[in-house]
């Protein structure tokens, strides 16, 4: 089912779980995170980088790809396509291609700047029905090639954004995009609680899920994390099984290398990560 990420959120944040959101890169990261979220009856955000819909040749080509993919395997439970890191034009391009959910990152931006475009872009999406993820204080690490330094937001600044009426917020408390350093502090729960009790209601995302250690996971999920960003740790697995299945000469043998057969490993190894996922942020048969 094809829709906004609005309600799956509002769930989670009640039911005190996260919806993990997967970031795509093809067809076969698509159909294996789809499958896996329908055969663990579980609701999954798809995450589309601007740069990884450019690679995909358009938002258009992937709001497509990924309707028809729901329609030709029947997946009946809950997806939302959803912009990950959007500046402000690229949230209207993903509007006409067809995604129900889109985050505006403007926490390259003077606050007032950052709350008046995300001002505008509630007005744009309530209106069309498509849930929007705002951001406060940026997040450490690369985004497309937007070096951040590990910020934690400022708790005021995330309430101003939160009451303009986003669907969800993203706030930087020590995370950190792609693999994490030796010597990294952690995340500041007593930042996340700042921010939970100004935001209340308000479904928080944590960006940057690959390698926070589990107990921090849970930790931010009872403080009000409802949505948490996987990315880099399905590219990891999906290089390691593609990686083991030439080493072995595998493609070297009978028809081996047939891109079916060649790309297997790896799309089991995404579906093997994001089960991991959903049974760590505890939304299994939540759909
Ligand atoms: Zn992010």
């Amino acid at each position: 089912m094809y829709v906004s990420a609005k309600e799956m959120l509002i769930k989670a944040k009640a039911g005190h779980y996260a919806v993990p959101q997967i970031n795509i890169n093809n067809l076969e990261w698509t159909k294996a995170a789809l499958q896996t979220a329908q055969e663990l009856n579980a609701p999954i955000i798809l995450g589309v980088s601007e740069g990884a819909g450019k690679y995909m040749c358009g938002f258009k080509t992937v709001a497509d790809m990924t309707k028809a993919i729901i329609d030709g395997l029947g997946i009946t439970v809950p997806v939302a396509l959803h912009l990950d890191h959007g500046s402000y034009e690229g949230c209207y391009a993903c509007m006409d291609a067809g995604f129900l959910s889109v985050m505006f990152d403007g926490s390259h931006y003077p606050i007032e700047e950052n709350i008046e475009k995300t001002r505008e872009l509630v007005r744009v999406t309530s209106e069309r029905g498509i849930s929007l993820e705002a951001e406060v204080g940026s997040i450490g690490g690369e985004e497309d090639g937007v070096i951040g330094a590990g910020e934690v937001a400022n708790p005021a600044e995330c309430k101003q954004i939160a009451d303009l009426g986003v669907t969800m917020l993203a706030a930087g408390i020590g995370n950190i995009h792609g693999k994490y350093p030796e010597n990294w502090a952690g995340l500041s729960f007593d930042a996340l609680e700042k921010i939970q009790a100004l935001t209340s209601e308000m479904p928080l995302v944590l960006h940057g899920g690959t390698g926070i250690p589990e107990d921090m996971i849970r930790r931010s999920i009872e403080l009000g994390v409802s949505k948490i960003n996987v990315n880099t740790e399905c590219q990891l697995a999906f290089a390691a099984a593609t990686r083991g299945y030439v080493e072995a000469g595998k493609d070297l043998q009978g028809k081996g290398f047939d891109p079916r057969k060649l790309l297997a490993p790896g799309v089991e190894a995404i579906k093997a990560t994001v089960k991991e996922k959903m049974t760590l942020f505890g939304c299994i048969g939540k759909a």
